[in-house]
This record gives structure tokens, C-alpha cells and sequence, in this order.
């Protein structure tokens, strides 16, 4: 059985997200703070975690930060706020997803086996040498992008881009973790720089640049690799 834990202080929602998850077979257990989410987390090591940031006890993203320190259990945000620097600052320091409220009981069941799925499926990026797609494929330790039996020439920060991005399948990776990573600047300002590059990647890697089905752009947060 899968276990969720939810950790939300609005009881009327933790009864309706108890009930709705419970009759789609999952154990789930709520808490109604972030005190009380850590102790359960640890205590009953859920496989996946709902966390509305606005607790009365903790900030959500230091909720995350804690989660973070233990073994990979994906977690997903629930925000209430329309302003997407609460949900950067959720992804940065570590969630899976988000959802917004209100949201409707079929999206959130949706995004809750996706988020579980993907780290079924997952491989731990230590162990992944080879990608591939139906396109590309992507040999990590040689530094290396076939396309259509040829090598295709990429320039160290395409490379570096696409590394953080596969190195994570389907996962939302921020525009602030991307510029951090590779030009060490985490300013929203510079992300001129990332729409350049992602477009020379996507015109070297997909098969219409246009209509992208492997680097994917998340409007206003960031990027997602689709193997
Ligand atoms: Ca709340």
C-alpha cells in the first residue's frame, strides 16, 4: 500500500484528501503542522508527501528542507498563493510538484501517482550512465548526444544544461537551479539565458524545435526533461 502523508492545518481539506485518498486504496496519514509532519515522516516513512507551505507552526519550505535529509520521498506542494515565487522557492529547496488552490480532488489524485510513478522509476543519478530517447541518446560518462547515428556537437554549457535536466526525468527543474548551476547567478533576470540555450539545444536535439517532446518549458518556473 502506498502511504501519503498530508500536512495541512485547514481540517475540512484533510478530511476531504483523507477521504478521497483512502478510497483509492492509499494509507495516509495527516498532520496538522510541521512539528507534527516531521515526527510522522519519520516515524511512519511515507512514499509520498502533500504539504500545504502555509503552516501555523513552520514555514513549508523549511518542512522541505527537513524531508530532504531523509531518503528520497517525493513531495508535493500545496500552494494558495497565485504568485509563483513561494512555488520557486518550494522547488528549489526540494519538492517534486505543485498544486494550486482551489484544485479540483482528479487533478490532485493525477499529480499524486505521477509524482509516485516518477520515483518508481527513477534511477539514482549515480547509477545513470546512458539516456535515451526515441531521438537521442545521451552517454553520460562519455559526454556524449547521438542523434540519428551521428554525434551531435554540443558547447560545454548545452551539455551542462542537458545534464541537470536528464539527470532527473520528468521532474520540474527551476530556472533559478539552472542558472545556479551553470553560470552561478540565480537572478530571474538573466533567464534571457536559458531561453537562448534551450532553444540551441532543442534545435540540435528535437525533432521540431518548435513543438519540443523532450526539453519541455514549464511557463514561468522552468524546464522538465521527458525521456
Ligand atoms: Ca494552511
Amino acid at each position: 500500500m502506498t502511504r501519503v502523508l498530508v500536512v495541512e492545518d485547514d481540517p475540512q481539506l484533510v478530511r476531504a484528501l483523507v477521504i478521497n485518498m483512502q478510497a483509492r486504496g492509499y494509507g495516509v496519514d495527516a498532520a496538522p503542522d510541521g512539528a507534527t509532519a516531521l515526527r510522522l515522516a519519520a516515524a511512519r516513512q511515507p512514499d509520498v508527501v502533500v504539504l500545504d507551505l502555509g503552516l501555523p507552526d513552520m514555514d513549508g519550505t523549511d518542512v522541505i528542507r527537513a524531508l530532504r535529509g531523509r531518503p528520497r520521498v517525493p513531495i508535493l506542494v500545496l500552494s494558495a498563493r497565485r504568485g509563483s515565487a513561494e512555488k520557486v522557492a518550494a522547488l528549489d529547496a526540494g519538492a517534486d510538484d505543485y498544486v494550486t488552490k482551489p484544485f479540483s480532488m482528479d487533478e490532485l489524485m493525477a499529480r499524486l501517482r505521477a509524482a509516485v510513478r516518477r520515483t518508481e522509476e527513477s534511477v539514482p543519478v549515480a547509477g545513470t550512465t546512458r539516456v535515451e530517447t526515441a531521438g537521442f541518446i545521451i552517454d553520460l560518462p562519455a559526454k556524449r548526444v547521438v542523434r540519428g547515428g551521428r554525434d551531435v556537437r554540443l558547447t560545454p554549457t548545452e551539455w551542462q544544461l542537458l545534464e541537470i535536466l536528464v539527470a532527473r526525468p520528468g521532474h520540474l527543474v527551476t530556472q533559478q537551479h539552472l542558472l545556479r548551476e551553470v553560470w552561478g547567478v540565480s537572478r530571474s533576470n538573466r533567464t534571457n539565458y536559458l531561453r537562448v540555450y534551450m532553444a540551441q539545444l532543442r534545435r540540435k536535439l528535437e525533432a521540431d524545435p518548435a513543438h519540443p517532446s523532450h526539453l519541455i518549458t514549464v511557463p514561468g518556473m522552468g524546464y522538465r526533461f521527458e525521456p
